[in-house]
């Protein structure tokens, strides 16, 4: 999955400063940019991403499997 742009960068409730990027298929990733000093999640490291978006775009087919 790679890299399009950053869109924004945003702090989550525990303080880390994540980047918000969209890849080149349309999905925004939140990845931490900067963890906070006293987050207690040890998976927040730089790098890490937090959550990967739905894509952007509207078809949003759920995939192959269940027909
Ligand atoms: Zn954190």
């Amino acid at each position: 999955m790679r890299i399009l742009r950053v869109l924004q960068s945003q702090s989550l409730p525990c303080r880390c400063f994540v980047g918000v990027y969209e890849t080149y298929d349309g999905r925004t990733l939140h990845i931490i940019d900067e963890p906070a000093a006293g987050c207690r999640e040890s998976l927040h490291q730089p790098g890490y991403v937090v959550s990967a978006g739905t894509p952007r775009v509207s078809d949003a087919s759920p995939g192959r499997s269940a027909r």
